[in-house]
């Protein structure tokens, strides 16, 4: 690859040069995660969250993106793992889950108790999996049906 096309697909993936990420977040611009993983092996490179690490520059937008729309989500799965054993989970929680409008996100598997820490690794393990495989998302309504929607109402 030509350097200046890797500059541009960097520049592209709202990457910075610049060392203005608070210390101990993702190196990519934006990004809200933890950095905690790294290639580097002198121990002074970047450290990536566990979504960008590894991701190629041209996709860091879309990662980053799409973490900071579960940002209040990925907040509550964090505190609810956390929790320990057997805590209820809290209005709070809840709440929060529903102005998000996840409520699929309460919905744990059969074979798992209802208490906090189980929602809260169960939420962990959806939103990853929508960061890390957005095609697999449920669709929250794409611009073709929008605009279909709007000629209607318009006719
Ligand atoms: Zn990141």
């Amino acid at each position: 690859m030509k350097k200046g096309a890797y500059s541009e697909a960097m520049e592209d993936a709202g990457y910075s040069t610049e060392p203005v990420r608070p210390w101990g977040c993702c190196h990519v611009a934006g990004c809200v995660m933890p950095g905690t993983m790294t290639s580097s092996t002198s121990g002074t490179s970047e450290w990536f969250c566990r979504f960008h690490f590894g991701a190629p520059a041209a996709t860091w937008g879309d990662i980053t993106a799409r973490v900071a729309n579960r940002q209040a989500l990925f907040d509550v799965g964090r505190s609810l793992s956390a929790s320990t054993p057997n805590t209820t989970i809290s209005t709070a929680a809840i709440r929060t889950i529903e102005a998000a409008r996840r409520r699929d996100l309460l919905e744990l598997p059969a074979d798992k108790k209802r208490t906090a820490r189980n929602l809260g690794r169960h939420m962990m393990a959806v939103l990853e999996n929508e960061v890390k495989r957005p095609q697999q998302q449920p669709q929250m309504g794409t611009m073709g049906e929008l605009i279909a929607e709007s000629e209607e109402i318009g006719a």
